[in-house]
């Protein structure tokens, strides 16, 4: 190798790179051939986000400040650390360099040719592997995923034409070492310069990357990317990043204002706006992570967007996805804030393609103590819990569907109206459950558009006489939510409005013997509505009203039918069962009216208006103008036999 080395490296540099000086003792070696290709993408992609090259150089120097303190700690023979462990960041516009120089561990010379160039990181060849298959179906894809994956150092060839990494390793007896190379084929191996440990790394950067010199510029990317990194980062003298992460810090000690001003930093929120709740979680196993979540006060507009995604996934203080869908399920999707994980490398979006398991475990554990945190708050500040309740109900309400394993959690968080609440108040399934007198077996619901169109329905009838209450479920979600959730509490959740409604109380014998009266009646209509509905029965939940119309057992409601029309999907007309009520005086004339003349017109326009009102009472009516029709003939006949007149003109 003597020969090679004595050749000057400078016919490695690329045209544009400053020529270097012959050195003596210096070695030209190739990078591995998977090394090589992750270096010509990186080099000739079209790269939108460049400026991750930062956060890669700065993770490394800061992995090498912390190998340099456990170093310390194990190894009595190591080379002190000069002066305090930190990033220094040295910005020159006339060279176009930019410099960045920490004190940690350095690299002796075998570490430096392995680490840099010769054997490919495991990240390198996921890389590869994840970029071929992203041509295959989207070019643009492909360029996207260097910035997703993190190449970590080989990043700096995105922005400098040639790279100069000076280093000198804690290990006793070592030599400073210099790296450098321009990206294309080779890498150099001379006699570095550095008096103490650490390493100091040049990028000589291209023409179109000049903004990277400009101190402004930098400090930007370090406060998007690096602003928690525990090691003060110096640009110009000053200290670029704030470096407290106060999710690292034992929960006691983040006082209020602090978690203001991270809320603000995490939403990029205006003045004066405050989280509702938090969740701070230090987990140690089996991830150890650390996770500080907030609930904003008011639900942002694009809360119903399912992508919406508003937590941070941090590596080891170093920001990987500022939008990271991993760590918490869709229904949580109101929270915003950091999840950190030392189990994680910044090369983790790599793994996150493959269902990253670590991430898995994050994200069930951070679900399972958010919604925990949830349960605390609504017993400790059942306010509170309201209010979160009213901003983002409707999302997390989503989990009892999708959310098979924490079902019944979420299932305790819900709130909802209640026939027994007349001015609003929500209320849990539990207080209902405990509301509920000995003889209620169900639980029992009305779904519907709103709150009045609810209240006024007929179907509420034979509950409000027996004195039990019935949850008003009237957000669209809530149909799924009531599929989905059969039981709560080892108890049926039944529609009121749906089946055969059997109390099985001395009421319902009564029912079924006023049922028995009313036969000649339920065929008439029967007769008179033909196949416009499904059957005509004696009611067993009407006190007040004269009918009303009901969904089978097993069918599609109402509702339900409003809701898949509204979202545009085609929803089968189910056809519905009219029941007549067998104590209401209509249907009791109507009964001897069938019995003395069945098949008269009379019944018919009786049947028909049975049927019409009870659509009215959903606000349901098709037709309006034959309900009008027929009204208007009821009238005539009613204020004739009234006036005692013949029916056919004003009586003078
Ligand atoms: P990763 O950080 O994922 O290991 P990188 O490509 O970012 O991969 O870095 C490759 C290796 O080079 C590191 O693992 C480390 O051993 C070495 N290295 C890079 N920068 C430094 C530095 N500033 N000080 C010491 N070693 C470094
Ligand atoms: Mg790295």
């Amino acid at each position: 190798m003597t020969e090679q080395a004595s050749q000057s490296p400078v016919t490695a540099a690329p045209a544009g790179a400053e020529p270097s000086p012959a050195s003596p003792g210096a070695v030209e070696l190739p990078f591995q051939a998977e090394v090589q290709q992750v270096l010509s993408l990186v080099i000739n992609s079209l790269y939108a986000n460049q400026e991750v090259f930062l956060r890669e150089l700065i993770s490394n120097a800061s992995d090498a400040l912390d190998k340099a303190r456990f170093l310390a700690l194990t190894r009595k023979d190591a080379s002190e650390q000069e002066g305090e462990p930190k990033i220094k960041i040295t910005l020159n516009d006339d060279a176009r360099t930019l410099t960045i120089e920490d004190n940690g561990v350095g690299m002796t010379r075998d570490e430096v040719i392995h680490n840099l160039g010769t054997i490919a990181k495991s990240g390198s060849l996921e890389f590869l592997k994840a970029h071929a298959e992203a041509m295959k179906s989207n070019k643009d894809g492909a360029v996207k995923l260097i910035g997703q994956f993190g190449v970590g150092f080989y990043a700096a060839f995105m922005v400098a034409s040639r790279v100069d990494v000076d280093t000198r390793s804690m290990l006793p007896g070592s030599e400073p070492v210099l790296w450098r190379s321009g990206g294309a084929g080779t890498f150099t191996v001379l006699e570095g310069s550095r008096d103490n440990p650490g390493t100091t790394i040049t990028l000589h950067l291209k023409d179109e990357a000049r903004e990277y010199t400009k101190a402004w510029r930098i400090k930007e990317i370090i406060r998007k990317y690096s602003d928690f990194v525990h090691f003060p980062i110096e640009v110009g003298g000053e200290v670029a990043n704030r470096s407290k992460a106060i999710w690292t810090l034992p929960k006691s000690q983040v006082t209020e204002e602090q978690h203001e001003e991270f809320f603000h930093h995490v939403t990029g929120g205006y003045e004066g706006e405050k989280p509702l709740h938090h969740i701070h979680l230090s987990i140690d196993a089996p991830v150890q992570f650390h996770a500080l979540l907030y609930v904003p006060e008011k639900a942002p507009p694009d809360l119903f967007q399912r992508d919406r995604r508003s937590i941070r996934l941090y590596a080891k203080r170093v920001l990987i996805i500022e939008d990271c869908d991993k760590v918490a399920p869709i229904y949580l999707r109101f929270l915003r804030g950091v999840v950190d994980s030392e189990d994680l490398s910044l090369n983790v979006s790599r793994e996150m393609l493959q269902e990253d398991k670590a991430l898995k475990q994050i994200e069930q554990q951070v679900t399972k103590q958010v919604l925990k945190s949830f349960k605390d708050l609504a017993e400790s500040d059942p306010d509170k819990y309201a209010k979160l309740w009213s901003e983002f109900g409707k999302v997390l309400k989503e989990g009892v569907s999708v959310d098979y394993k924490n079902r019944d959690t979420i299932a305790d968080l819900c709130r909802f109206g209640a026939m027994s609440e007349p001015d609003g108040k929500l209320i849990s399934l539990k207080q209902y459950v405990d509301a509920m007198p000995s003889s209620q077996k169900d639980i029992y619901y009305i779904t519907g558009p709103n709150r009045r169109a609810v209240e006024q329905s007929p179907h509420l009838e034979a509950f409000k006489k027996r004195g039990y209450d019935v949850l008003f479920l009237i957000d669209p979600v809530d149909e799924w939510v009531v599929q989905s959730l059969n039981e709560y509490d080892k108890r049926r959740m039944r529609s009121v409005a749906q089946g055969d409604i059997d109390l099985g109380d001395d009421q319902a014998k009564a029912d079924d013997k006023a049922g028995e009266e009313v036969k000649a009646a339920v065929e008439a209509v029967k007769g008179a509505l033909g196949d416009r509905v499904k059957d005509v029965r004696a009611s067993k939940r009407l006190t007040d009203s004269a009918s009303c119309l009901v969904s089978a057992e097993g069918d599609i409601g109402v509702n339900m039918e409003r809701i898949m029309r509204m979202i545009g999907e085609s929803a089968p007309e189910a056809k519905r069962i009219l029941e007549l009520n067998p104590g209401h005086a209509i249907v009791r004339n109507l009964n001897i009216l069938a019995e003395r003349a069945p098949g008269s017109d009379q019944l018919k326009l009786w049947a028909e208006l049975l049927y019409e009102q009870a659509l009215l009472a959903e606000g349901m009516v098709t037709d309006p103008a034959r309900l009008v029709r027929h009204i208007q003939e009821l009238l005539t006949q009613a204020s004739t036999a009234a006036v005692g007149g013949d029916g056919k003109g004003p009586v003078v």
